[in-house]
Order: structure tokens, then C-alpha cells, then sequence
């Protein structure tokens, strides 16, 4: 049966993110030959509608508010609401971002509705549409039905191949009105932390350090490998611990959950919280001077070696390529 399906772009300095992309396509499978409406929130937003619509969406609704401008739980909710009332879908996809894990709870209540979080992939299978989940912090995944209600679930970035771009595809563009009223957070201004480009949670490559990188300093040559793949760095709980670096790195299971094409892990021991951030992973390469090491469990690629010799010699090899 072919459902209504609402998906949320999401976006970043002005830009939509990857991720509205994927949902967009999750969105495709879940409408089941419906349609798929993209719903952009915001100040300013309408520009980005024509970019959702060439990567598969039928149509796009948009609420814009001054208001709207920086994201509020309570701001975004209230524009969502105003969508959902509008429109009665069949189905809600949201990125597994932090905004996405901020607002797609509140919704789900508001609409007493169950909600499938972290999908990280979705099918059709005899009719019915099959979402998968880890579960057990990744070491286990498994398959949910809706058997009666709204399909509302999150997917994981880089998980779900988006459509190709298609740039001659057209579908309406329209407002929804709806009165952005009691906000309890208003955002002053954002510092935002420089976080040297790539965004970890949709990067393709990520070299991450752990206590081996031994110092801040220590990251260098991480970096270096880094810029040369057009990756991103990340880092294990205990290095940013000690001060290497930043949490904003860290991943695990009370850091950032990613799945790169490629995952260079580097002086990481290979924690059970650390794997629950990276083990799903495409391609996971250890550097770890005890061939002992838990990280090689679940490694494709072992060196059992020193990383600051041989992170130097990879980067000097892919700088030929
Ligand atoms: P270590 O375990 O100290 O490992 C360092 C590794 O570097 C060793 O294997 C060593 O052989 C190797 N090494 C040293 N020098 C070199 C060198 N020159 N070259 C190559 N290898 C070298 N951890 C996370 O990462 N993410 C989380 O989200 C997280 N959440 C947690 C939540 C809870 C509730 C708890 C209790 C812990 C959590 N942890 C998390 C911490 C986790 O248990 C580990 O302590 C942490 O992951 C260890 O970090 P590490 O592998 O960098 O350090």
C-alpha cells in the first residue's frame, strides 16, 4: 500500500547535510511507491528545497520564522506539528543527528507514537517495511515492523546510499504556516569549535588516536593522513581524557557513533565502549604496537607496529596515489 512519507532536512552553515539525502531515499522505500514530502525548517530555507526535490523527494513543504533560524526543540516541534497536522503522513524519517535525536522524541510523544531510533538500514520484504537496528551497543542488530501506526524512525548517517542527483526532476515548492509562539530556549549566539573540516559523523574516512598518540602534538601525523584521504580525525575516550584533544572527537559508546568507508584506528586498545562507535565500520585498519591488542578482534587490516612510524609511511604511499 503506498504511504505519505514526511522527511526532514536537515542542514549546516546554509547547506543540506548528507544525511537528508539518505533519509530521502529511506523515505522512497518506506512510501512504497507513495510519496515523499521533504520538510524544511528554518529562517531562510526555500533555496534548498530544489536540491531535496533532484534527490528524490516529490515535493517540499517549508516553514520559515525568524524564530526558526537557530534550532530549539520547542521552535522545531511546534513547525513540525504544524506539517504533520497539515498533511496526517503515513510515515516520519529524520537523520540520526543530534538534532534528530533531540526532536524525534518530543514528536513522538506528542503524537503518541512509538519511534524506531538509529535505523541503519530499510526494506521491503513480502509487503512490509523492515527496519534494522543495532541493539547491545552494535555487537547485535535487529529487524522491527510497524504492525499498526505511524513508520517514524531515524537513520544513521552514511548507512543508506542516496539516489543519484537528478537534476532535470521538479515537484512543488510551498509554505506551511504555523505560529512559532512561548519559545522556553531563545539562542543568544553559537560559538561554534573549529573542528578542521571534514564532519565526523557523515566522514567517508576517519583516522582516529587513542592514549597511544601519547600528546596533543601526537595528532599531527594523524592529521596529516587525514587531510591526504579528505578524512576526518577522531579519538578514543582515552585520549581525550588525557587531554590530547577535544571530546567532540570521541568516539564510542558515549561519544559519536560512525561508520566510515574506512576507519584507521591508531594506539587504540579496542575498549568494548570505543568498538560500540566504530565496529560497524566498512574497512577497519588497526595500528597497535601489542599484537595482543582488542582492536585487532575486529580489524580487517592489522600492523602491529609503531604508529609514528607507520602513519608517516601511509601518508607518504597515499601521497603517490
Ligand atoms: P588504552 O586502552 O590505554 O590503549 C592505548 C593503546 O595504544 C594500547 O593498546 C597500546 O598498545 C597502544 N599504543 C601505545 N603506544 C603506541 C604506539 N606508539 N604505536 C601504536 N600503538 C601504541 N572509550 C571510548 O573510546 N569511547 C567511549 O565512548 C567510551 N565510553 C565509555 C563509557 C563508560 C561508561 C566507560 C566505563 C568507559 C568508556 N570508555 C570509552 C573508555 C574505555 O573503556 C577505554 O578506557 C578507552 O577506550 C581506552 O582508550 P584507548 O584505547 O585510547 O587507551
Amino acid at each position: 500500500m503506498s504511504k505519505k512519507v514526511l522527511v526532514l532536512g536537515e542542514t549546516r552553515a546554509g547547506q543540506l547535510r548528507n544525511v537528508s539525502f539518505e533519509a530521502v531515499a529511506a523515505g522512497k522505500t518506506a512510501a512504497q511507491g507513495g510519496e515523499v514530502i521533504g520538510v524544511l525548517i528554518g529562517d531562510a530555507v526555500s533555496s534548498l528545497a530544489e536540491e531535496m526535490i533532484q534527490h528524490g523527494a516529490d515535493r517540499v513543504l517549508t516553514v520559515e520564522d525568524e524564530k526558526l533560524g537557530q534550532y530549539t526543540s520547542d521552535g522545531f516541534a511546534q513547525a513540525l506539528m504544524a506539517v504533520i497536522e497539515q498533511e496526517q503522513p503515513d510515515g516520519i524519517l529524520f537523520g540520526h543527528t543530534a538534532l534528530g535525536k533531540d526532536l524525534s522524541p518530543k514528536i513522538a510523544a506528542k503524537l503518541n507514537t512509538g519511534l524506531i531510533s538509529d535505523a541503519t538500514a530499510i526494506n521491503e520484504e513480502n509487503g512490509e517495511i523492515v527496519f534494522t537496528r543495532p541493539i547491545y551497543s552494535g555487537k547485535a542488530f535487529e529487524k522491527v515492523v510497524v504492525e499498526d501506526g505511524l513508520l517514524f524512525a531515524t537513520v544513521r548517517p552514511n548507512n543508506i546510499e542516496p539516489l543519484q542527483k537528478d537534476e532535470t526532476r521538479s515537484g512543488d515548492v510551498s509554505s506551511v504556516s504555523a505560529s512559532i509562539k512561548d519559545l522556553r530556549t531563545i539562542i543568544q549566539d553559537v560559538v561554534r569549535k573549529s573542528t578542521d573540516g571534514v564532519d565526523l559523523s557523515e566522514a567517508k574516512v576517519i583516522i582516529a588516536g587513542g592514549r597511544g598518540v601519547k600528546s596533543e602534538e601526537g595528532f599531527q601525523p594523524l592529521k596529516e593522513l587525514a587531510d591526504v584521504l579528505g578524512g576526518a580525525v577522531g579519538a578514543s575516550r582515552g585520549a581525550c581524557d588525557a587531554d590530547y584533544c577535544d571530546y567532540s572527537l570521541q568516539i564510542g559508546q558515549t561519544g559519536k557513533v560512525v561508520t566510515p568507508d574506512l576507519y584507521i584506528a591508531c594506539g587504540i586498545s579496542g575498549a568494548i565502549q570505543h568498538l560500540a562507535g566504530m565496529s560497524n565500520s566498512k574497512v577497519i585498519v588497526a595500528i597497535n604496537k601489542d599484537p595482543e591488542a582488542d582492536i585487532f578482534k575486529v580489524a580487517d587490516y592489522g600492523i602491529v607496529g609503531d604508529l609514528f612510524e607507520v602513519i608517516p609511511m601511509l601518508t607518504e604511499e597515499f601521497k603517490k596515489v
